[in-house]
């Protein structure tokens, strides 16, 4: 096995049993990269001549008889909305083109101690609008499991990135399923953590009030110990969670004994593919079979969820995007007065989704609208809240799909929004109510194509998901899979 093809925890201790250095790591995952990085395009800057430099640091610190720390040498991806201080981030739009972060992300600045190796930063849906990053507004990326598909979206990049082997962890963002979905599409493992679990600081904002970074990585271990990692208090963001921060792997035990598990109908609708479903239902039936008690529930207000995340996160991005006028940073398109050079740059700089949303958000918000749509959205945001915590009563974590569909082909959806918006049915529901949830692989299409398995878990409850997820992962047969892309046999 190549050393790109291992997980972090592997690598680190192979780092640490001096078997490897960092340096050969960071080469191997760069000539993965110059092998299959033309056809999967994940990456919209590659940072190697930096990511040599913090190799050769570590093995420095090697040398010295240092102790590692967990992530220490091991290759990584970031998405290109998380600032990177001295790093192009342009949240895939050309409105950012070459904005330069003079600061960086609280989670950056949590990784920095930890002395990563940093690949580059990850294609995503321009301002992580969407579910396929095809709406990047330089690159599309591809599935490395099937080059004609989409790796789902927004954190496409990350998730291409980490299933392809040319990095062995990243870090996403999702705001309405943009972690898990991509993760899914790919066939690792991603983790949304609680709203309030991880520092927003230096994430640039779509939706703040359901914008969350989380890890996407190779199996459950590595997300454990990212999220050890990651999570925690920021003064920076007042909405960060000031409860302690668990030592996450002591959650990894691979007992499921007694889990209370809840099954919700309305998951199991009309549209979800027969496939995914199957798989879904056999990995319930897998953790019956490993003493988990199974119970069927409702979540009755999942219907409204769609139509609600899709009127609060474009009003939040409406408002939020107001910043990009041309003046403050980001680029600028002039005109004869300040007016015409704002609609020109907005205009002009903006994507097609980007500016739907933006006028989608500020119809919603508008005097007259504000109370039929926004306020109304509001109001079913806490019945869908209600739901789960009302399910939440009876069970320990919910199961259901990730995404109805195995990955869809390039340019199959992105014409239709609509369409496109209804792949999100799974998984936003988790973000207006601020729970955790966490995607494993569970199974594969008769094409090829990896399956996801949802669970979710109660606020602060990603021990449990985490748990969960790690006895299911330890008695199959699906992490760590990496694609054979680029004629490389994995
Ligand atoms: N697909 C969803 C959207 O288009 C989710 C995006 C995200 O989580 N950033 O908004």
């Amino acid at each position: 096995m190549k050393l790109y093809e291992k997980t972090a925890h592997e690598l680190h201790d192979l780092l640490t049993a001096k078997e490897i250095t960092a340096t050969e790591l960071a080469e191997d995952v760069f000539s993965r990269v110059d092998a299959v990085e033309g056809e999967v395009q994940a990456y919209l800057t590659l940072t190697r001549d930096e990511a040599l430099e913090q190799a050769k640091t570590v093995d420095a610190r090697i040398a010295k008889g240092e102790k590692l720390p967990f992530l220490a040498g091991i290759p990584g991806a970031i998405k290109d909305n998380i600032c990177t201080k001295g790093t192009r981030t342009t949240c895939a739009s050309k409105i950012l083109e070459h904005f330069v972060p003079p600061y960086d992300a609280a989670v950056m600045e949590k990784l920095a101690k930890e002395s990563p190796v940093l690949v580059g930063k990850a294609n995503l849906d321009e301002f992580a609008m969407g579910g396929s990053t095809e709406n990047s507004a330089y690159q599309k990326t591809h599935n490395p499991h099937d080059l004609s598909k989409v790796p789902g979206g927004s954190s496409g990049g990350s998730a291409a990135a980490v299933a392809a082997g040319t990095a062995i962890w990243a870090l996403g963002s999702d705001t309405g399923g943009s972690i898990r979905q991509p993760a899914s599409f790919c066939g690792i493992v991603g983790l949304k953590p609680t709203y309030g679990r991880v520092s927003r600081y230096g994430l640039v904002a779509y939706a703040s009030s359901l914008d969350q970074i989380g890890p996407l990585t190779r199996d459950v271990r590595d997300a454990a110990n990212l999220m050890n990692i990651i999570a925690g208090h920021d003064p920076m963001d007042s909405t960060s969670s000031s409860a302690a921060v668990p030592d996450y792997t002591k959650a990894l035990t691979g007992d499921v004994k007694g889990l209370k598990i809840g099954l919700p109908k309305e998951y199991f609708v009309e549209g979800l593919d027969s496939e995914v479903e199957t798989a879904v239902r056999k990995a319930v039936e897998d953790f019956r079979a490993m003493g988990a008690e199974m119970k069927e529930i409702t979540l009755p207000h999942t219907k409204y969820a769609i139509s609600t995340y899709y009127l609060i996160a474009p009003a939040e991005a409406a408002t939020n995007l107001e910043r990009y006028d041309g003046v403050s940073y980001g680029e600028r398109i002039d005109g004869a007065d300040l007016v015409e050079m704002m609609t020109n740059t907005r205009t002009e700089l903006f994507g097609e989704e980007v500016k739907r949303r933006i006028m989608i958000g500020n119809y919603a918000l508008s005097a007259g609208y504000y109370d039929a749509y926004y306020l109304k959205a509001l109001k079913v945001r806490t019945l869908i809240q209600q739901d789960y915590m009302e399910a939440f009563k009876s069970v320990d974590v919910i199961l259901a799909p990730t995404a109805p569909t195995p990955a869809f082909g390039i340019g199959e959806m992105v014409s239709d929004p609509l369409k496109m918006y209804l792949q999100d049915v799974c998984t936003v529901p988790l973000n207006l109510a601020g729970i955790p949830g966490l995607t494993l692989p569970c199974g594969v299409s008769s094409a090829g194509l990896p399956i996801g398995l949802q669970i979710i878990g109660k606020p602060l409850g990603e021990e449990t998901i985490l748990g969960a997820a790690y006895a299911y992962e330890e008695s199959h047969d699906y992490k760590n899979k990496i694609a054979a892309v680029g004629g490389e046999k994995a």
